[in-house]
């Protein structure tokens, strides 16, 4: 698939460190699967992927740390 940004960029599998910022703390999510642009490095999380973010990040919410640092593969 071409990539939705540039439109010619090839879309390849790849994996990435996705960063959110909650109410009161940090969650950094290491190792998610994605595909990424060859040429402009647009990155695309698949619908569960995401959803499967939201439910950590639902998870997370509700504990007092302020950074979390996690790998998808040990958490999804
Ligand atoms: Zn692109």
């Amino acid at each position: 698939m071409n990539c939705l940004v540039c439109k010619t960029g090839k879309m390849f599998e790849s994996s990435e460190v996705y960063f959110a910022k909650l109410k009161s703390s940090y969650v950094i999510i290491e190792n998610v699967p994605c595909r990424k642009c060859a040429q402009c490095g647009e990155i695309l999380f698949s619908a569960s992927v995401i959803g499967k973010i939201e439910t950590l990040l639902e998870m997370y919410k509700k504990v007092a740390s302020k950074i979390f640092i996690v790998d998808y593969k040990q958490a999804a």
